[in-house]
């Protein structure tokens, strides 16, 4: 699937549309999600325009992928999720239910929460 320029992230990532951003750097913005499932429920998305975590693990750099996930793990210190615990999801095409072709992870924290499955 070739990566829509007009998708929800990509505004947001182009300050078109507003959002609560959390953390930004070069590489990485990280928003609420705007409908939360969890008192911590933050998007972390790669600057890069990939559509999905499979397009990003295939296209992106080792270097892109690595500092991502390092990212995420900062994130999750900086909201201070560390000691408690949390849950990352990246929901991945239709069966997994993914609405915004930009690739990115839920990380979601703040309580204990529900078994998967
Ligand atoms: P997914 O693609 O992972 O299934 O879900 C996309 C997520 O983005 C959903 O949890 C949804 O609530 C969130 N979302 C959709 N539109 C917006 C928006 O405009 N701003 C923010 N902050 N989150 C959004």
């Amino acid at each position: 699937m070739a990566y829509d320029r007009n998708n929800i992230f990509a505004k947001i990532l182009r300050g078109e549309i507003p959002s609560e951003r959390v953390y930004e750097d070069e590489f990485v913005l990280a928003i609420k999600d705007i409908n939360p499932k969890a008192p911590v429920h933050v998007l972390i998305l790669p600057k890069g325009p990939y559509t999905s975590l499979l397009d990003f693990s295939i296209r992106a750099s080792t270097e892109e992928i690595s500092i991502f996930f390092q990212t995420v793990a900062k994130i999750a210190e900086l909201l201070g999720l560390q000691d408690q615990g949390f849950r990352v999801v990246s929901n991945t095409g239709d069966h997994g239910g993914q609405e915004v072709q930009h690739f990115h992870i839920h990380l979601l924290g703040g309580a204990v929460l529900g078994k998967l499955g």
